[in-house]
C-alpha cells in the first residue's frame, strides 16, 4: 500500500463502533430457548451485522444498513452520518436503507452511499421506490445518491480501499482504512487481495460458528486468517448462537477476540 503523508495518517485515525456483531437472524433467534439466546450477558445479544466510523475530524461513515438500523442508531447515538458504504445486499446488509430518511431531514441534504455495481443494481430494484418514485405518491421517501466503486476511493480526506473477499461464490467488498480493515461475510481472501491487507493492525472478521459453512468462515478458518495478517488486534463478527461471548473468548489465543454490539476501537494511520 502507498504511503500516505503525514496529514492524510493523521486524518485516516478514527474510532470504529461494532453496531451489530450478529449473523443474518440475529441472537437471540425468534423462537430459539438455547443457552445463547436465553443469556443475561449482554454480550450475547447481537443485531444485524454493522460498524460505525467515527474519524477524527468528525467525517463520520456507517458501513451497511440493516434491520436494526433504527435501534442501533439510537443505542449507540448515530445522529449524524456523512455517507453510507455497502458491503453487499443481501438482506441483513441492506434492509435498514429506509431509516437513512433521518439523516436526510437532520442534515438537510442527500447521503452519498457506495457499492460495488451488483450491490448497487440490487439496492435499485430492492427499493424501486427510492430511485424510481411513482409521481404523487405520499410519504418520505430517502434521498440517497449511490454511487459505485471500482477501486480507492476518497471520502472528505479520508481514503477508502474497497477490498475483493468471496462470500460463497459471490465476490463482495470488504474495506481498508489506515490501519483498520472489515471483512464481514467472507469464506475466501483472494490471492490477489492479500497484498491490501498487508500491515492491517486492527481486523474485524467473519467467524460465524464452529462447524464449517459455505460462504462463511468457521472460527478455526478465521484463526488461520487472523494468524496469517498478523494484526495487533483481531474481532469476530457475524456470530450466531452457537457461539456464548464468554467461554469463546476464553479459548481464542492473545489478540483475539468476538466482538459485540456496542465495542468502540481506535485506529490509525498507515
Ligand atoms: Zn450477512
Ligand atoms: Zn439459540
Ligand atoms: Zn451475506
Amino acid at each position: 500500500m502507498r504511503r500516505p503523508s503525514v496529514e492524510l495518517r493523521d486524518a485516516s485515525r478514527g474510532r470504529i463502533t461494532i453496531l451489530g456483531s450478529g449473523t443474518s437472524h440475529g441472537v437471540p433467534m425468534i423462537g430459539c430457548r438455547c443457552a445463547v439466546c436465553v443469556s443475561d450477558d449482554p454480550r450475547d445479544k447481537r443485531w444485524r451485522p454493522s460498524i460505525f466510523i467515527e474519524f477524527q475530524d468528525g467525517f463520520r461513515v456507517l458501513v451497511d444498513t440493516t434491520p436494526d438500523l433504527r435501534a442501533q442508531a439510537l443505542r449507540f447515538g448515530v445522529t449524524h452520518v456523512d455517507a453510507v458504504l455497502f458491503t453487499h445486499s443481501h438482506a441483513d446488509h441492506i434492509l435498514g436503507l429506509d431509516e437513512l430518511r433521518r439523516y436526510n431531514v437532520l442534515q438537510k441534504a442527500a447521503l452519498p452511499c457506495y457499492a460495488d455495481p451488483r450491490t448497487a443494481r440490487d439496492i435499485r430494484r430492492t427499493f424501486s421506490y427510492v430511485f424510481a418514485p411513482l409521481a404523487g405518491e405520499g410519504g418520505g421517501i430517502p434521498q440517497l445518491e449511490l454511487f459505485t466503486i471500482a477501486g480507492t476511493f476518497c471520502l472528505g480526506r479520508h481514503e477508502i480501499m474497497p477490498v475483493p473477499i468471496f462470500h460463497g461464490s459471490r465476490p463482495i467488498l470488504g474495506f481498508r482504512i489506515g490501519s483498520f480493515a472489515y471483512l464481514t461475510d467472507t469464506n475466501r481472501i483472494p490471492d490477489s487481495s492479500w497484498p491490501l491487507l498487508e500491515g492491517v493492525k486492527l481486523l474485524v472478521l467473519d467467524a460465524l460458528r464452529d462447524r464449517p459453512h459455505s460462504t462463511h468462515f468457521s472460527i478455526a478458518e478465521a484463526l488461520a486468517v487472523a494468524t496469517r495478517l498478523a494484526a495487533e488486534r483481531t474481532y469476530f463478527t457475524h456470530i450466531c448462537h452457537d457461539l456464548p461471548h464468554a467461554a469463546t473468548c476464553a479459548r481464542l489465543p492473545a489478540g483475539v477476540e468476538l466482538a459485540y454490539d456496542g465495542l468502540s476501537l481506535d485506529f490509525d494511520g498507515m
